[in-house]
């Protein structure tokens, strides 16, 4: 029942859960939201202290275990992605390591896109496999493929969608059916779409996983990670690991990541909209061979993505120039983005700056050449994370670049 005092939210929209949603009355009356920098918390005596060691009674305790600034970004970004809770973690891959730590034991079998984030193929298929977790890689579109992974061991499918930095889309509630026909639950990394663009879960996934460092934040400044899902996985699966394993967020980056939520529908949108415009603008252009944007009616996903992600092809685009071989088109990416001068060389995104990369060397730089390939991330490959420019002002510095690295 609504009380007058407060709002019913079960009908609220993520942009409303933005603006709104974690922030625990104090006793002052503030407006924005608290920042509590605190590592410890004074105990009104022995006896609570013990009961919230145990568990019996709520109360903060030691930051590593719990922070009131970290609790609201963990309530918002949860009522926004539409799970039960969340956990906040340091890094986004620090989320990864802890949602694997706490679903995977020895002899575990986990099922991943060949295209995911550089660090999380590393992560799953080099350091868990020292701990007996065995990793099949298979296409990120090919649904046959997931089907066909499955084994008996099979406890976590675990997907990026759309990819970095080809923005391959999959398909989340085929996924979804695989995996829970198989007992094992669906992960999705929603570091691209954001919770503005798609919401993992409506599609049947489990858990979502975040790099707030991106769209989160919004504004290139801290790093942050998360994993939404149930209560009963975020209380009784996550939050023993992450009590003793530590890779909790700092207050002050949960802070700065919760006002970031704010003008995140905002930002989604009109870099989203930016995005599309660049990348209708880079088809056109002689220099240019392909270019990767779900927005884009050429997409392979272009209907999928419509429809899983509202209507919009987020804010990340790649595009490779034509060359003759993989070197050429090796030298001609660099000329092309050392030449840039509006455009920012810098391997983050989610930035209201443009950033540009060269994933090949960079981000997918420390895979095998065989798993560059399976990936697709060809050496004539720029990423491009719109930022929030006047879009001329973009095309210019980007034909000019173009003009001295291809000439
Ligand atoms: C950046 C990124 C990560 C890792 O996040 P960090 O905050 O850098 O640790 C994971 N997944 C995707 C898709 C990313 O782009």
């Amino acid at each position: 029942m609504s009380s007058p005092h407060l709002p019913d939210t079960s009908s609220w929209h993520a942009e409303t859960h933005a603006q709104h949603t974690g922030m625990p009355p104090s006793q002052y009356g503030e407006n924005a939201e608290a920042l509590f920098l605190t590592s410890g918390y004074v105990q009104p005596s022995a006896e609570v202290a013990a009961a919230r060691f145990a568990g019996e009674e709520e109360g903060y305790t030691y930051s590593r275990l719990g922070n009131p600034t970290v609790s609201s970004f963990e309530q918002r970004l949860a009522a926004m992605e539409g799970t039960q809770a969340a956990i906040a973690t340091s890094t986004g891959m620090s989320s990864i390591l802890l949602m694997c730590m706490g679903l995977l034991k020895s002899g575990d079998h986990v099922i991943c896109s060949h295209s995911m984030f550089g660090s999380t193929i590393k992560l799953i298929g080099t350091e868990f496999a020292k701990f007996g977790v065995t990793t099949t890689f298979v296409s990120q579109t090919d649904v046959s493929q997931w089907a066909a992974a499955v084994q008996p061991t099979t406890k976590l499918l675990f997907a990026e969608t759309p990819t970095n930095p080809l923005t391959d889309v999959c398909d989340i509630a085929a996924l979804a059916d695989i995996a829970h026909k198989a007992g094992a639950w669906l992960a999705v990394d929603n570091c691209f779409a954001t919770p503005i663009l798609q919401r993992p879960v409506e599609f049947g996934a489990d858990i979502v996983t975040h790099s707030g460092t991106k769209y989160l934040d919004g504004q290139g400044r801290v790093m942050a990670g998360a994993l939404c899902a149930s209560e009963e996985l975020v209380s009784e699966v996550f939050s023993p690991v992450i009590r003793s394993a530590g890779m909790t967020l700092s207050p002050f980056n949960a802070w700065v990541v919760l006002k970031g939520l704010e003008t995140l529908g905002i930002r989604m949108r009109a870099q989203s909209g930016n995005a599309l415009a660049l990348a209708q603008w880079l088809q056109t252009q002689d220099a240019v061979d392909q270019v990767f944007f779900p927005g884009l009616d050429s997409h392979p996903q272009h209907e999928l993505a419509m429809r899983q992600q509202g209507g919009l092809g987020g804010a990340v685009l790649s595009f490779s120039l034509k060359a003759n071989n993989a070197q050429e088109g090796r030298a001609k990416a660099f000329a092309t983005l050392n030449a840039m001068q509006l455009a920012k060389l810098c391997t983050n995104l989610g930035d209201t700056k443009t950033l540009v990369a060269h994933p090949a060397s960079t981000s997918h730089g420390r895979l095998s050449d065989a798993q560059r390939a399976n990936a697709g991330v060809g050496q004539s490959l720029i990423r491009v994370a719109v930022g929030l420019e006047h879009i001329p002002d973009l095309q210019n510095d980007i034909q000019r670049a173009m003009a001295i690295g291809c000439a």
